[in-house]
């Protein structure tokens, strides 16, 4: 197989032109190019007013593969395919008694459970929510109804904190093996969109996920697997050093001496269980800030100039990010374009916003987290936990300065930077449910914070005009950016630093952040608990 890179096509090329266009580049008869797949496509907008290009990375088979490449041996662009198959560690022995539990059903914990299911060790799920279906009513009656159901809401249940979301599916990690791609092919499998395998910014969208995850459970049954909804581990059983099984709120316990821990970053109360037993753990960074909602037309407008609205683009995103003079670093996060903001509590009494859309994109704002970076050594000096402590002071204060009724405090961008309160909105409606209060932004978070946001905002206009403009609508507060906790663990085995046999994985463990890279630490921890089973069992 030969992989060409920087093929370039002008956007509404007809599609037998991608065929002609690689015939070309390699110079070859059509009858010697055998097959091709788009391994990526990504667009180059920089000349957006003039012409937007796609840019492919193509995989391919010719005729005689040996002598293309032979021709090309000097052209970066033209390799040999590097093989990005995936293949299992091993297979469970016929007749293991022991079967490994996993804690959490979000991303990572579905793809630890996928995979080990897939190589026959039958792990049994525990999941603290309901399943997507229960859930969903749940969730929509908190924003319908301002009705909050604490074990059932956008961070608990099946799917974990991704399934209401934007289901963007890339992510920066060093993939050295390839694992984001087993866990696109398995979005593929059970009924995601195909696109997803080589557009550069995949998403799937809320409705999607939903289905895709249903079917994913259902191959890990089908597969021997077990998951149990409504089931919260709330204690572990520990034997010098070594966990031999958890218990479950309603008193049952599990023996296991394999564990996937994938709690998800808002697990507060597990997390503190952890800390009492024992288990190490730190306070590692994470971000505090606002959403920010303009139309999405301009955002549009301004990313992609002329090709605004062009189908094969979609809808525009952003990335952004500003060095205030206080030394903060200030950062779009978690980019949703044409969806809606969502209130993401678990916790009564408390708010705390987020972003999510559907496949189509296609409601009339855009959103983004635009967050300040803090630390453990400057902004939340104390234990492991001053940092969960620290996010539950801010939501309890977001949720009182909304009017205690899980309506968001909201400011509109041109009062936030002078200073001084909103009373009515211009022509940005905010989209958040049940529904935002207008007012001061300032109390709601840290000076230091405040100030650095104050600043980057008319910087961040620089960038994409109108982006400040008065009338755009900050919602409070974002504070689940990612986990304040690491649950460190050992980097070969996979295991906690002080209590063998517990794999702490995914976001609330600190080894991810959003939905690809949850599921790539799932593959890793189900490979690494495998092999220990597979070598406990005599068969490495
Ligand atoms: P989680 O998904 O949080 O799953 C953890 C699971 O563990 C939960 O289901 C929880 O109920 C369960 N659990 C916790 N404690 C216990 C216990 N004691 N016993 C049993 N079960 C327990 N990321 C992206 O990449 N793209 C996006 O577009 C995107 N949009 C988002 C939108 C929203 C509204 C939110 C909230 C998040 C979004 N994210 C997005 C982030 C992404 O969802 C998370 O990074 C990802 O879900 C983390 O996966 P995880 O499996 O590690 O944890």
């Amino acid at each position: 197989m030969i992989r060409i890179t920087e093929l370039s096509l002008p956007l509404d090329h007809p599609a037998d032109e991608l065929r002609q266009a690689i015939v070309k580049r390699l110079n070859i008869s059509d009858a010697d190019l055998l097959d091709f797949t788009v391994f990526k496509r990504s667009y180059d907008a920089r000349k957006k007013n003039s012409v937007i290009l796609f840019i492919y990375i193509i995989d391919l088979e010719v005729r005689d593969e040996a002598a293309v490449l032979a021709r090309f041996a000097d052209d970066r662009n033209v390799r040999p395919a590097p093989d990005t198959g995936y293949y299992p560690v091993g297979q469970a022995p016929a007749g293991l008694s022991e079967r490994p539990l996993v804690v959490g059903f979000g991303p990572c914990g579905l793809f630890a459970a996928l995979l080990l299911a897939q190589m026959g060790f039958k792990p049994i799920v525990l999941e603290r929510g309901k399943d997507v279906r229960s859930r969903t009513k749940d969730t929509w009656a908190l924003w319908r109804k301002k009705t909050l159901t604490p074990e059932s809401n956008v961070q608990f249940g099946e799917g974990g904190a991704g399934l209401f979301s934007d289901g963007k599916l890339y992510s920066q990690i060093k993939d050295p093996k390839f694992y984001a791609r087993k866990v696109m092919h398995e979005f593929v499998r059970a009924g995601a969109p195909e696109e997803i395998m080589y557009v550069s910014k995949p998403h799937i969208g809320t409705f999607r996920l939903t289905g895709v995850v249903a079917a994913m459970r259902e191959e890990i049954i089908a597969l021997g697997g077990e998951v149990r909804f409504q089931s919260k581990v709330t204690d572990l059983l520990i034997d010098n050093g070594q966990l031999e099984g958890v218990v479950l709120e309603s008193g049952e316990t599990l023996r296991s001496r394999h564990v996937v821990l994938a709690l998800g970053h808002s697990s507060r109360d597990t997390f503190r269980m952890l800390h009492r037993q024992g288990v190490f753990i730190e306070a590692k960074p994470f971000a505090i800030g606002f959403r920010i909602e303009h139309p999405q037309g301009m955002i549009d407008q301004a990313r992609l100039g002329k090709y605004a609205g062009h189908p094969e683009l979609g809808a525009a995103d952003y990335k952004l990010v500003y060095h205030a003079k206080n030394g903060r670093a200030v950062y779009s996060f978690c980019m949703c374009p044409g969806g809606t903001v969502v209130a993401a509590t678990s916790e009564p009494g408390r708010v705390v916003t987020n972003g999510m859309s559907q496949y189509s994109r296609n409601e009339r704002n855009a959103n983004a987290g635009i967050v300040v970076g803090i630390n453990p050594q400057e902004d939340f000096p104390g234990d492991a936990l001053a940092g969960v402590e620290l996010q539950e002071r801010l939501e309890s204060l977001a949720y009182e300065l909304g009017g205690s009724d899980y309506c968001a405090p909201a400011q509109l961008v041109g009062d936030f930077i002078r200073g001084v309160s909103s009373t009515e909105f211009g022509e940005v409606e905010p989209s958040y449910k049940p529904g935002v209060r207008l007012g001061d932004l300032a109390p709601s978070l840290p000076d230091y914070a405040i100030e650095a946001i104050r600043e980057a905002l008319p910087a961040f206009g620089k960038q994409i005009r109108g982006f400040d403009r008065a009338d755009a609508v900050l919602t409070g507060i974002e504070t689940r950016t990612s986990s304040p906790v690491r649950i460190t663990r050992d980097h070969e085995t996979l295991q906690s630093l002080n209590l063998r046999g517990l794999y702490p994985a995914g976001e609330g463990a600190g080894y991810a952040g959003g939905i690809l890279s949850a599921g790539v630490d799932g593959i890793k921890v189900a490979e690494a608990l495998a092999k220990s089973m597979l070598a406990e069992a005599g068969q490495t």
